[in-house]
């Protein structure tokens, strides 16, 4: 619409210019009611223009480029109608026709109606390069934001950071691309762009660094791809490349090898050189799958590309098909295991070193699948922390461990204190802690009865946030225990820096403290260290008496494993608790002596 009313007020004056020096020199006479009418009449015809411009962008029909001549007569018979019409509105003066025709006048009329044609179409080309450039988006965002009541209003459909088309827009880019392939038979490719080592540079240096590479990965995203493809922002680091015009697999790969090239150039921000990549899944439409398949089809090739080593591309394959099929199967029943409570929770007993007394329990996942059977957390917790489902996962085992220590109070006198395993997904839910301390509550239980353990590796990989989240459990009175501890040459240093309340080690450690000396030792320091600094040290995986007997020696508190008990369900663990607390071994605690080894016999699960 105002394109239409800018184009007829520049309709009219172009006409009352070029009319003016036979108007000066009365010629000619305005009728005002034709002149308004014919001012109207060009601005409903080149808003159709205009609207037809749009239409012939999502054009998806067979043949566009007839549509396209077509239109671009019709143009040219429109522009001519519009004239028509304003000559309609004038009136001459036959008497001075004489005159009108005069050789200079005519002269004068003629070439400012060439100039104004010219330049009319100067401004439709200009317009036309424009639109070609920066897609239909950045044109209706800038053109025709302002001005329109909300109802009408279009959706902003440009990442505010990046400033390329977010996710909506892809999503109706890729629709169109969709139909123009189907019906000119032709196809196209979808590039899924994930960046690798993306997430440290944000802990490390912080968000507003982060940005800068995000919009500088943008720009040369933006550089890498050709005038005819589309690139958008879809999330954090991720970005998608549409690329139409192509035949072969070798007309996408020169594309794709820029897009890593790229990204693989150092980042300068601030003085620091900043070092990351990217992992690039290609799948075709419509040979790999139609359009709801597509995306699926790329990401599960970016993710073979990551798997693969990372900073490299993938065509979406057969192998990748029946793994991502897979995928799909298991985003589906993981959706519908919570609602169908599928989920159970085992508990696996936590034992006091010097009494072998019961000290708590660690809870750990189990997924009943009804055709499947038991699936262990390996197989199904990475998925839902893919998909995004696992705080609701996570909410879950709140609740069912918290309704599983009120029930033992209750039921069994037994105050139990259980440790549950948290993913680094959930270090992002910012209202994680907050929603623990209202279960907590619910059940009319302490602080003290939960323990959070989270691993060593997530820890320091998200250094930011864990200290954040650390901090809101300590506030809350939550102990923290660092999980499968000592895998990193920097977890000794790193330790002083935390206030967490236990450790514990890694299942490696305690299989090899038999094996040869160094292991022992190594053992030794680890625990001696942690003491100094007023931390527990829990040993898990403890499957021998000699495993034990070598911990018990070196000072370790507290341990875990297969000799004490498997993981069991809640109904077995009251029993198996009672008969830990009657098993235990009678210590003088003056003299630090057993004085009753009673043999203990681990209950299987
Ligand atoms: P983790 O936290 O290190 O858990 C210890 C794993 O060792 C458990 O495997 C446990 O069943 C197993 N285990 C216990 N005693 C022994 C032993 O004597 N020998 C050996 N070889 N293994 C023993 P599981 O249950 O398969 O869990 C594996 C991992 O899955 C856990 O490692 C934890 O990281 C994760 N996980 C389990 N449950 C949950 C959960 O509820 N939430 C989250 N976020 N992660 C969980
Ligand atoms: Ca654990
Ligand atoms: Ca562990």
């Amino acid at each position: 619409m105002l394109l239409g009313l800018i184009a007829s007020l520049s309709d009219l004056g172009l006409f009352y210019c070029s009319s003016n020096a036979i108007h000066e020199a009365n010629l000619i006479k305005f009728n005002p009611m034709l002149t308004f009418l014919a001012t109207c009449i060009s601005g409903g015809i080149t808003t159709v223009i205009a609207m037809l411009f749009y239409w012939i962008r999502a054009y998806a029909g067979r043949h566009p480029n007839y549509v396209k001549v077509l239109l671009a007569t019709g143009i040219a018979l429109a522009i001519f109608a519009i004239h028509i019409v304003f000559e309609s509105a004038i009136t001459h003066k036959t008497e001075l026709v004489s005159v009108a025709s005069n050789q200079a006048s005519r002269q004068l009329v003629s070439i400012t109606i060439g100039l104004g044609m010219i330049c009319l179409f100067m401004l439709l080309f200009i317009f036309t390069l424009f639109f070609e450039k920066h897609g239909k988006q950045l044109f209706e965002f800038s053109f025709f934001k302002k001005g329109q009541n909300s109802e009408s209003q279009p959706q902003i459909t440009l990442d505010s950071l990046t400033k390329l088309p977010n996710r909506k827009a892809f999503q109706d880019h890729l629709e169109s691309a969709s139909k123009r392939s189907t019906r000119a038979g032709s196809t196209f490719a979808l590039a899924y762009i994930d960046l690798d080592h993306f997430k440290p540079v944000n802990d490390q240096f912080g968000h507003h660094v982060g940005d800068i590479v995000l919009k500088t990965v943008a720009e040369r995203l933006n550089a890498a791809i050709r005038g005819c493809d589309f690139i958008a922002r879809i999330g954090g680091d991720e970005f998608v490349a549409i690329l139409e015009e192509i035949k072969t697999n070798e007309d996408i790969s020169p594309i794709v090898q820029r897009i890593l090239k790229s990204v693989k150039e150092s980042f300068h921000v601030n003085n620091l050189n900043i070092e990351i990549s990217c992992s690039v899944g290609v799948a075709i439409y419509p040979k790999d799958g139609d359009l709801e398949k597509l995306m699926v089809c790329a990401d599960a090739a970016m993710y073979k590309a990551k798997e693969n080593g990372k900073n490299q591309s993938k065509f979406y394959d057969s192998d990748i098909e029946s793994a991502s099929e897979q995928m799909l199967e298991l985003q589906r029943d993981l959706c519908l295991a919570l609602e169908r409570n599928e989920f159970i929770l085992k508990y696996q007993p936590k034992i006091d070193c010097k009494t072998q007394a019961p000290l708590g329990a660690e809870a750990l996942i189990r997924w009943n699948h009804p055709i499947k059977g038991e699936i262990l957390p390996k197989s199904f917790l990475p998925a839902a922390e893919r998909f995004g489902l696992i705080n609701e996962i996570n909410d879950w085992i709140v609740d069912e461990t918290c309704r599983m220590i009120s029930h033992a109070k209750e039921q069994s006198g037994i105050n139990l204190n259980v440790s549950i395993n948290l993913s680094s997904h959930q270090f992002r839910n910012p209202n994680l802690v907050k929603d623990i301390l209202k279960t907590i509550k619910f059940y009319d239980l302490d602080s003290e009865n939960l323990t959070f353990e989270i691993k060593e590796t997530s820890a320091i990989r998200n250094q930011e946030q864990f200290k954040l989240l650390l901090g809101k459990f300590n506030e809350a009175g939550i102990k923290v225990v660092l999980d499968d501890f000592g895998l990193h040459p920097i977890s000794l240093a790193y330790l002083q820096d935390l206030n967490v309340n236990e450790i514990k080690l890694d299942k490696s450690f305690v299989s090899d403290i038999n094996q040869d000396k160094s292991s022992r030792s190594l053992i030794d320091a680890l625990i001696k260290l942690a003491h100094a600094l007023d931390l527990h040290v829990v040993a898990e995986g403890v499957e021998t008496e000699a495993q034990r007997d070598a911990l018990v020696e070196l000072g370790c508190d507290y341990m875990q494993g297969y000799l004490f008990s498997e993981p069991v369900q809640e109904v077995k663990l009251f029993a198996l608790y009672k008969h830990l607390q009657s098993n235990q071994l009678q210590i003088n605690f003056e003299t630090s002596e057993q004085i009753s080894t009673s043999e203990y016999k681990a209950i299987p699960a």
